[in-house]
């Protein structure tokens, strides 16, 4: 225990920042926001937060807090700052993430958090009374809530003379941050960083995981020792590179095993020379102690390749890595009009960001990336930066929150870039069509209802429904597991096992309510996690949506809303109740598992795994919770309506799109909607 942390504390004094930590300092004391910047790795997160609680930024019963774009940056780094500090985590360092909160409100002093709860805790505290300094950290993202976060932050500054705010970034965008706050200081910590050697495809590949596996094989078995790292766009491709690494690894030990006991004179003493290889997956769902995993050192004699998302690229630095492959591709959140919402789409990389990947392999020692794309298309077809997250995504989440800080003309909010006009007119269309916003885009009672909620708005809707249809304690269930990841487990080597597992649960035509036989079958075996281990369910993903039904109902008992279940059996009641809060995303059938959006006339399918599929027939019209992208646009998460009840909640998108309805209704509506686009521009 002593030698460990010696060894820290050795640690920490190699890290760049050390060596300018009270100039620093001084800095910070002269001024009320600066700009810190530095290298990936330079000691920016861990050490920033400690330097002002030595300093005294946190005496009394102040706070300092430092907000991620991601939740996997905020609970790791949390963990390593309170292991550096010797303390338990969730005391004097704790982390909050939605649904996850890990601090202690008396002795909590150095507070690690997603941009989204610092937004959130200013619905409550609009001037952040409770911290003396906040970091915003990783601002190079330009993730959503980040971007919103600097205008509140001006009004924060504005109204307290005891604050301050420092903002952080890798080598990207700081004089546009310092510009923002009227020119305020940029502090730069000199980098120590080693040349690293980028290496183009010839040609474009056509498979780039496969092309990631081959090129990884070839470093571990033809160059020197160091670690490996390799980027990818999500947990599929992940796995499934991680797979394909272990199974060739395993096929090249064997033959050269083989070889070995040919030509080897005593076949029993002959071994494979290949030296083995630590494949570690890294991204933002997978189980927190497997993500520790890629920070500790190889075993000797062995080599390091971790599988990771952009989560690598500067939200965690992992030491060791000699070897970068680089995909050139990356997950991103864009709004499609078409679809009226959000979806997660691979596209190419920036430039900036396939140039922060390849520093990675600069940390210890000279290293080589390897850019599975060729040198054309890095200058002719990545954007130089990555369009800022506000200028992509559904702004509806944001416009509540806003609209709930009294900001009235959003146009006129202090934004770094300003969101595009279409999608926010859009954005506050799809709030109106919640009941959000009145015709004069004025928030409404309801829409104060939906802002308490950590969620999106439509699934806030979908609980306030409940209310009124006496199905809140049912539609608790549904909402709290669609809020956790995917529980039911598909291991690729024991499939068809899992999916009859997983049919067992099926409530036909219904994939909401099978979610909500499925947490109940689970309480009524005890909550048990062998009996999640036969049914092939993740037993901390069910423990988790019960953590998040407990933090729902609290808000809901906090509005005093009347939480009631369902008399008998009717989950009919439920379905309809679906329908009411997300007739916005009806489909129609047009053939077997496939449908058209009704209001845009989108197409989309059925998914394998919904407990639609198999029916025999595609039931006419459904409801579903969300779209994602893979080969093709499938509907995740869907459930049988009637049309009656489209024809009844959704006399607007319904009556639009369908004949035979009276004309008057649908002048009405659309009047309505003249309205209110016109107070808007
Ligand atoms: P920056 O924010 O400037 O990118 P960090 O403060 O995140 O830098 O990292 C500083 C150092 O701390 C790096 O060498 C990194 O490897 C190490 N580090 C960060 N988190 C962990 C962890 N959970 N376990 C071990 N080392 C870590
Ligand atoms: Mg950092």
């Amino acid at each position: 225990e002593f030698t460990k942390k010696n060894s820290i504390a050795e640690q920490r004094k190699l890290l760049p920042v050390f060596g300018v930590r009270d100039a620093l300092l001084q800095v910070i004391r002269e001024n009320v926001v600066i700009v810190v910047v530095g290298e990936t790795g330079s000691g920016k997160t861990t050490q920033l937060t400690q330097y002002l609680y030595e300093d005294g930024y946190a005496s009394g019963s102040h706070m300092i807090g430092c907000t991620q774009p991601r939740r996997v940056a905020a609970v790791s780094v949390a963990k390593r700052v309170s292991e550096e500090m010797g303390v338990q985590l969730g005391k004097e360092v704790g982390y909050s993430i939605r649904f996850e909160d890990m601090t202690d409100s008396s002795e909590t002093r150095i507070k690690y958090m997603t941009d989204g709860i610092l937004l959130r805790e200013t619905l409550k505290d609009p001037t952040l009374d409770k911290y003396r300094v906040v970091i915003m950290d990783e601002a190079h993202e330009r993730s959503l809530n980040t971007d919103v976060l600097f205008g509140i932050m001006k009004r924060v500054l504005r109204s307290r003379l005891d604050f301050k705010l420092i903002v952080t970034s890798a080598t990207m965008n700081a004089d546009k941050f310092s510009q923002f706050f009227a020119n305020v200081p940029i502090f730069h910590i000199p980098g120590r960083t080693f040349p690293v050697d980028t290496l183009y495809s010839r040609t474009p590949c056509e498979d780039y995981v496969d092309a990631a596996v081959k090129q990884a094989l070839n470093i571990h078995l033809g160059s020197p020792p160091g670690d490996i790292l390799i980027f990818l766009t999500g947990r599929e491709e992940i796995e499934c590179c991680c797979f394909q690494l272990q199974e060739r690894l395993e096929r090249v030990a064997k033959a050269s095993a083989e070889a070995a006991a040919t030509s080897a004179a005593d076949p029993k003493s002959a071994v494979s020379s290949v030296p083995p290889l630590l494949v570690l997956p890294m991204y933002s769902q997978l189980p927190s102690d497997l993500q520790a995993k890629i920070f500790q050192p190889a075993p000797k004699g062995s080599r390091k390749c971790i599988v990771a998302t952009n989560v690598a690229e500067t939200s965690l630095t992992v030491d060791g890595i000699y070897y970068v492959i680089d995909t050139g591709y990356q997950k991103y959140k864009v709004y499609s009009a078409k679809m009226g919402m959000d979806s997660l789409q691979v596209y190419p990389s920036s430039q900036a960001a396939a140039n922060q990947r390849s520093g990675r392999a600069g940390r210890t020692g000279p290293g080589t990336c390897y850019r599975l794309y060729t040198e054309h298309a890095f200058f002719h077809e990545m954007l130089e930066s990555t369009v800022p997250e506000i200028q992509r995504t559904n702004l509806a989440q944001v416009v509540l929150l806003l609209k709930s800080l009294d900001v009235d003309n959003l146009l006129e909010f202090d934004f770094m870039d300003s969101p595009p006009q279409d999608i926010l007119v859009s954005s506050m269309f799809n709030l109106w069509v919640l009941g959000a916003l009145d015709c004069s885009g004025t928030l409404t009672s309801l829409g104060v209802a939906l802002s308490e909620f950590p969620l999106d708005p439509p699934l806030a809707k979908l609980l306030v429904t409940s209310v009124e249809m006496g199905c809140s304690l049912e539609v608790l269930t549904i909402v709290s597991m669609l809020s956790v990841p995917q529980v039911f487990f598909r291991p690729s080597d024991r499939q068809e096992e899992s999916d009859a597992a997983r049919e067992k649960f099926y409530v036909p035509e219904s994939d909401h309510l099978t979610l909500l036989h499925t947490y109940m079958t689970w309480k009524n075996n005890g909550c048990s996690s062998s009996w999640c281990d036969k049914h092939f369910i993740h037993g901390k993903g069910m423990q988790k949506a019960r953590e998040v039904r407990a933090q729902l109902l609290e808000i809901m008992r906090q509005q005093k809303q009347q939480i009631r279940s369902v008399s008998g059996e009717d989950w009919d009641v439920i379905r309809r109740c679906i329908c009411k809060s997300y007739h916005q995303h009806a489909s129609r059938q047009k053939g077997v598992g496939e449908y058209v959006h009704v209001s845009t006339g989108a197409q989309a399918h059925l998914h394998p795994t919904s407990a639609l599929y198999g029916l025999g027939y595609s039931p006419d019209y459904v409801v579903y919770h969300e779209v994602v992208m893979t080969s093709k646009e499938y509907m995740n998460h869907v459930t049988a309506v009637e049309p009656a009840w489209l024809a009844e909640f959704a006399p607007l998108f319904f009556t639009i799109k369908t004949e035979g309805m009276t004309r008057a209704v649908i002048r009405a509506k659309e009047a309505e909607i003249q309205e209110f686009m016109e107070s808007e521009m």
